[in-house]
Protein backbone atom coordinates (compact mmCIF):
# COMPACT_ATOMS: atom_id res chain seq x y z
CA UNK A 1 0.00 0.00 0.00
CA UNK A 2 1.39 3.31 -0.59
CA UNK A 3 -0.28 6.94 0.36
CA UNK A 4 -0.28 10.46 -0.72
CA UNK A 5 -1.73 13.62 0.78
CA UNK A 6 -1.25 17.21 -0.77
CA UNK A 7 -1.88 20.39 0.65
CA UNK A 8 -2.15 23.65 -1.76
CA UNK A 9 -2.60 26.34 1.47
CA UNK A 10 -5.22 27.02 4.12
CA UNK A 11 -7.23 30.17 4.66
CA UNK A 12 -10.06 31.65 3.63
CA UNK A 13 -10.50 31.07 0.07
CA UNK A 14 -13.60 32.27 -2.18
CA UNK A 15 -16.06 30.01 -3.59
CA UNK A 16 -14.68 30.35 -6.85
CA UNK A 17 -10.68 30.03 -6.28
CA UNK A 18 -11.97 27.24 -3.86
CA UNK A 19 -13.44 25.31 -6.79
CA UNK A 20 -10.75 25.81 -9.22
CA UNK A 21 -7.68 24.88 -6.78
CA UNK A 22 -9.80 21.79 -6.06
CA UNK A 23 -9.87 20.69 -9.97
CA UNK A 24 -6.11 21.61 -9.66
CA UNK A 25 -5.53 19.43 -6.57
CA UNK A 26 -7.50 16.57 -8.20
CA UNK A 27 -5.52 16.47 -11.21
CA UNK A 28 -2.35 16.34 -9.72
CA UNK A 29 -3.05 13.41 -7.73
CA UNK A 30 -4.40 11.80 -10.59
CA UNK A 31 -0.83 11.95 -11.92
CA UNK A 32 1.13 11.38 -9.10
CA UNK A 33 -0.85 7.58 -8.55
CA UNK A 34 0.90 6.84 -11.70
CA UNK A 35 4.43 7.84 -10.58
CA UNK A 36 3.35 5.96 -7.04
CA UNK A 37 3.08 2.98 -8.76
CA UNK A 38 6.82 3.00 -10.07
CA UNK A 39 8.75 0.69 -7.78
CA UNK A 40 11.22 2.71 -8.61
CA UNK A 41 10.52 5.75 -7.17
CA UNK A 42 10.78 6.31 -3.67
CA UNK A 43 8.34 8.46 -0.94
CA UNK A 44 11.13 11.38 -1.67
CA UNK A 45 10.90 11.22 -5.26
CA UNK A 46 7.16 11.15 -4.97
CA UNK A 47 6.67 14.37 -2.32
CA UNK A 48 9.05 16.11 -4.72
CA UNK A 49 7.33 15.78 -7.78
CA UNK A 50 3.70 16.55 -6.27
CA UNK A 51 5.30 19.58 -4.85
CA UNK A 52 6.94 20.62 -8.35
CA UNK A 53 3.11 20.35 -9.51
CA UNK A 54 1.65 22.94 -7.56
CA UNK A 55 5.19 25.20 -7.51
CA UNK A 56 4.10 25.55 -11.48
CA UNK A 57 0.39 26.22 -10.37
CA UNK A 58 -0.15 30.12 -10.25
CA UNK A 59 -3.08 28.91 -8.26
CA UNK A 60 -0.88 28.51 -4.98
CA UNK A 61 1.37 30.32 -3.19
CA UNK A 62 4.49 28.71 -4.06
CA UNK A 63 7.30 28.52 -7.03
CA UNK A 64 5.50 30.43 -9.81
CA UNK A 65 2.58 31.59 -7.83
CA UNK A 66 4.51 32.79 -4.69
CA UNK A 67 3.23 36.13 -3.13
CA UNK A 68 5.15 38.98 -3.31
CA UNK A 69 6.92 40.78 -0.35
CA UNK A 70 7.51 44.19 0.59
CA UNK A 71 9.92 44.97 -2.26
CA UNK A 72 7.74 43.64 -4.78
CA UNK A 73 10.06 40.03 -5.04
CA UNK A 74 9.04 36.94 -4.75
CA UNK A 75 11.62 35.59 -1.90
CA UNK A 76 10.55 31.40 -1.61
CA UNK A 77 11.12 29.25 1.04
CA UNK A 78 11.28 25.16 0.85
CA UNK A 79 12.23 22.11 2.15
CA UNK A 80 12.08 18.11 2.31
CA UNK A 81 12.44 15.68 5.00
CA UNK A 82 12.58 11.11 4.42
CA UNK A 83 11.94 9.17 7.62
CA UNK A 84 15.80 8.80 7.92
CA UNK A 85 16.27 11.70 9.33
CA UNK A 86 17.81 13.34 6.20
CA UNK A 87 16.70 16.94 5.48
CA UNK A 88 17.39 19.65 3.26
CA UNK A 89 15.66 23.32 2.56
CA UNK A 90 16.33 26.76 1.04
CA UNK A 91 14.76 30.07 2.44
CA UNK A 92 14.56 33.34 0.86
CA UNK A 93 15.58 31.98 -2.63
CA UNK A 94 14.79 33.85 -5.94
CA UNK A 95 15.06 33.51 -9.56
CA UNK A 96 14.22 29.55 -9.55
CA UNK A 97 11.09 27.78 -10.55
CA UNK A 98 11.06 25.04 -8.26
CA UNK A 99 12.62 25.30 -5.17
CA UNK A 100 12.01 22.20 -3.21
CA UNK A 101 13.99 20.90 -5.86
CA UNK A 102 17.45 22.98 -4.73
CA UNK A 103 16.21 22.08 -1.24
CA UNK A 104 16.50 18.18 -2.25
CA UNK A 105 19.72 19.22 -3.52
CA UNK A 106 20.91 20.64 -0.18
CA UNK A 107 19.81 17.54 1.24
CA UNK A 108 22.10 15.17 -1.24
CA UNK A 109 24.98 17.13 -2.41
CA UNK A 110 26.42 18.91 0.56
CA UNK A 111 27.05 18.98 4.17
CA UNK A 112 24.39 21.76 5.62
CA UNK A 113 20.69 22.04 6.24
CA UNK A 114 19.94 24.88 5.09
CA UNK A 115 21.00 27.79 2.26
CA UNK A 116 19.77 30.70 2.13
CA UNK A 117 19.17 33.97 -0.25
CA UNK A 118 22.02 34.81 -2.69
CA UNK A 119 24.33 31.16 -1.22
CA UNK A 120 20.84 28.99 -2.19
CA UNK A 121 20.57 31.12 -5.66
CA UNK A 122 24.48 30.56 -6.61
CA UNK A 123 24.10 26.99 -4.95
CA UNK A 124 21.02 26.28 -7.15
CA UNK A 125 22.76 27.62 -10.44
CA UNK A 126 26.00 25.19 -10.03
CA UNK A 127 23.39 22.36 -9.15
CA UNK A 128 22.12 23.65 -12.79
CA UNK A 129 18.86 24.77 -12.22
CA UNK A 130 18.03 28.04 -14.68
CA UNK A 131 17.14 31.32 -13.59
CA UNK A 132 13.14 31.81 -13.97
CA UNK A 133 12.11 35.38 -12.62
CA UNK A 134 8.71 35.49 -14.50
CA UNK A 135 5.57 36.70 -12.17
CA UNK A 136 2.29 36.26 -12.86
CA UNK A 137 -0.27 39.36 -13.22
CA UNK A 138 -2.24 38.40 -11.05
CA UNK A 139 0.70 38.77 -8.13
CA UNK A 140 1.78 42.25 -9.48
CA UNK A 141 -1.84 43.54 -9.31
CA UNK A 142 -2.32 42.60 -6.41
CA UNK A 143 0.78 43.86 -4.57
CA UNK A 144 0.60 47.15 -6.35
CA UNK A 145 -3.01 47.10 -4.09
CA UNK A 146 -1.79 46.16 -1.03
CA UNK A 147 1.10 48.88 -1.53
CA UNK A 148 -1.70 51.23 -1.67
CA UNK A 149 -3.59 50.55 1.73
CA UNK A 150 -0.67 50.39 3.09
CA UNK A 151 0.33 54.76 2.19
CA UNK A 152 -3.35 55.25 2.74
CA UNK A 153 -3.72 53.63 6.10
CA UNK A 154 -6.17 51.07 5.84
CA UNK A 155 -7.48 48.73 8.33
CA UNK A 156 -5.71 45.62 8.39
CA UNK A 157 -7.64 42.28 8.45
CA UNK A 158 -6.49 38.89 7.70
CA UNK A 159 -3.02 37.33 7.21
CA UNK A 160 -1.62 40.55 6.73
CA UNK A 161 -2.72 41.80 10.31
CA UNK A 162 0.42 39.62 11.48
CA UNK A 163 2.54 42.14 10.07
CA UNK A 164 1.79 44.84 13.12
CA UNK A 165 5.53 46.38 13.09
CA UNK A 166 5.59 46.91 9.04
CA UNK A 167 4.01 50.13 10.44
CA UNK A 168 7.98 50.89 11.50
CA UNK A 169 8.74 50.39 7.46
CA UNK A 170 5.47 52.28 6.02
CA UNK A 171 2.89 54.59 6.94
CA UNK A 172 0.57 52.16 8.43
CA UNK A 173 -0.79 48.84 8.70
CA UNK A 174 -2.76 47.27 5.64
CA UNK A 175 -5.47 45.20 4.87
CA UNK A 176 -6.19 41.79 2.73
CA UNK A 177 -8.44 38.74 3.48
CA UNK A 178 -7.17 35.61 5.54
CA UNK A 179 -5.10 33.74 2.88
CA UNK A 180 -2.40 31.34 2.38
CA UNK A 181 -1.26 29.05 -0.22
CA UNK A 182 1.52 27.01 0.63
CA UNK A 183 1.79 23.65 -1.05
CA UNK A 184 3.01 20.35 0.85
CA UNK A 185 3.32 17.05 0.24
CA UNK A 186 3.40 13.62 2.58
CA UNK A 187 4.07 10.08 1.37
CA UNK A 188 4.82 6.90 2.39
CA UNK A 189 5.22 4.43 -0.55
CA UNK A 190 4.99 1.28 -1.04
CA UNK A 191 7.67 0.05 0.54
CA UNK A 192 6.86 1.60 3.65
CA UNK A 193 8.83 4.99 3.43
CA UNK A 194 7.88 8.22 4.84
CA UNK A 195 8.85 11.52 3.21
CA UNK A 196 7.30 15.04 3.42
CA UNK A 197 8.10 18.08 1.35
CA UNK A 198 6.60 21.86 1.43
CA UNK A 199 7.06 25.33 -0.12
CA UNK A 200 6.00 28.51 0.06
CA UNK A 201 6.73 32.58 -1.38
CA UNK A 202 5.86 33.44 2.34
CA UNK A 203 3.30 36.03 3.20
CA UNK A 204 2.45 39.36 0.91
CA UNK A 205 4.19 41.86 2.08
CA UNK A 206 7.21 40.41 4.05
CA UNK A 207 10.24 42.22 4.91
CA UNK A 208 12.80 41.28 2.50
CA UNK A 209 14.89 38.43 4.32
CA UNK A 210 12.05 36.79 6.41
CA UNK A 211 12.25 33.13 6.61
CA UNK A 212 8.87 31.95 7.79
CA UNK A 213 8.32 27.95 9.09
CA UNK A 214 8.56 26.13 5.74
CA UNK A 215 12.29 26.03 5.73
CA UNK A 216 12.42 24.75 9.36
CA UNK A 217 13.14 21.60 10.28
CA UNK A 218 10.21 19.91 12.48
CA UNK A 219 8.11 23.68 12.10
CA UNK A 220 6.75 23.53 8.36
CA UNK A 221 8.04 20.09 7.47
CA UNK A 222 8.59 17.30 9.37
CA UNK A 223 9.51 13.40 9.07
CA UNK A 224 10.74 10.31 11.13
CA UNK A 225 9.62 6.83 11.99
CA UNK A 226 6.10 7.64 13.16
CA UNK A 227 5.08 9.57 9.79
CA UNK A 228 5.37 12.89 8.01
CA UNK A 229 3.94 16.11 8.50
CA UNK A 230 3.90 19.52 6.65
CA UNK A 231 2.19 22.54 7.72
CA UNK A 232 0.78 25.95 6.45
CA UNK A 233 -0.96 29.14 7.84
CA UNK A 234 1.20 32.02 10.12
CA UNK A 235 4.94 30.78 9.65
CA UNK A 236 6.32 32.59 12.80
CA UNK A 237 3.20 31.17 15.15
CA UNK A 238 4.22 27.58 13.78
CA UNK A 239 8.08 28.54 14.52
CA UNK A 240 7.01 28.47 18.30
CA UNK A 241 4.64 25.44 18.18
CA UNK A 242 7.36 23.34 15.98
CA UNK A 243 4.08 22.32 14.67
CA UNK A 244 5.02 19.74 12.62
CA UNK A 245 7.44 17.47 14.91
CA UNK A 246 4.78 18.07 17.37
CA UNK A 247 1.91 16.47 15.30
CA UNK A 248 4.50 13.38 14.78
CA UNK A 249 5.45 12.76 18.01
CA UNK A 250 2.05 12.19 18.46
CA UNK A 251 1.59 9.98 15.53
CA UNK A 252 3.67 7.72 18.26
CA UNK A 253 0.60 7.08 19.90
CA UNK A 254 -2.70 8.26 17.60
CA UNK A 255 -3.33 7.41 14.06
CA UNK A 256 -2.52 10.35 11.96
CA UNK A 257 -6.03 11.82 11.81
CA UNK A 258 -6.22 12.08 15.47
CA UNK A 259 -2.56 13.29 15.95
CA UNK A 260 -3.16 16.36 13.68
CA UNK A 261 -6.43 17.36 15.22
CA UNK A 262 -4.54 17.56 18.12
CA UNK A 263 -1.45 19.22 17.13
CA UNK A 264 -3.63 22.04 15.57
CA UNK A 265 -5.68 21.96 18.82
CA UNK A 266 -2.88 23.16 20.71
CA UNK A 267 -2.35 25.38 18.12
CA UNK A 268 -5.30 26.92 18.57
CA UNK A 269 -5.21 27.30 21.91
CA UNK A 270 -1.66 29.58 21.65
CA UNK A 271 -3.48 31.45 18.63
CA UNK A 272 -1.99 29.78 15.78
CA UNK A 273 -4.07 29.68 12.93
CA UNK A 274 -2.49 26.91 10.56
CA UNK A 275 -2.96 24.04 8.73
CA UNK A 276 -1.62 20.44 8.27
CA UNK A 277 -1.71 17.42 6.63
CA UNK A 278 0.36 14.09 7.22
CA UNK A 279 0.61 10.23 7.19
CA UNK A 280 1.94 8.13 9.56
CA UNK A 281 3.78 4.93 9.98
CA UNK A 282 0.72 2.41 9.39
CA UNK A 283 -0.04 4.08 6.26
CA UNK A 284 -2.87 6.38 7.30
CA UNK A 285 -3.23 9.97 6.14
CA UNK A 286 -4.94 12.83 7.67
CA UNK A 287 -5.74 16.69 7.67
CA UNK A 288 -6.76 19.05 10.05
CA UNK A 289 -7.08 23.34 9.83
CA UNK A 290 -8.01 26.13 12.32
CA UNK A 291 -8.70 28.31 8.82
CA UNK A 292 -11.97 28.80 7.49
CA UNK A 293 -10.84 26.07 4.30
CA UNK A 294 -7.52 24.62 2.83
CA UNK A 295 -6.96 22.76 -0.12
CA UNK A 296 -5.72 19.14 -0.22
CA UNK A 297 -6.66 15.98 -1.13
CA UNK A 298 -5.22 12.08 -1.00
CA UNK A 299 -4.72 9.11 -3.05
CA UNK A 300 -3.82 5.52 -1.68
CA UNK A 301 -2.81 2.49 -4.10
N1 LIG B 1 3.55 29.17 6.35
C1 LIG B 1 3.90 30.10 5.30
C2 LIG B 1 4.80 31.16 5.85
O1 LIG B 1 4.50 31.71 6.90
C3 LIG B 1 2.70 30.75 4.67
C4 LIG B 1 1.64 29.81 4.17
O2 LIG B 1 1.44 28.74 4.71
O3 LIG B 1 1.01 30.16 3.16
O4 LIG B 1 5.77 31.48 5.22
Amino acid sequence: MAHIIIHGGAGRIDKDREEAGNKIIEKILDEITEVMRDKNLTAIDIVEKAVNMMEDEEMFNAGYGSVLNYDGAAEMDASIMADDGSFGSVASIYSVKNPVSVARKVMEETDHLILNGKGAVDFARVMGFSEFTRLPEGRKKRWKELRKCLDKNETAQGELRYWKKLKHFSNDYYKDREKYGTVGAVCMDITGKIAAATSTGGIWLKLYGRVGDTPIMGAGTYASMYGGASATGHGEAIIKQFLTKRAVELMKDYPAPEALEKAVEEATEKGCSCGLIGVDKCGNAGYAFNTTSMWYGSRKI
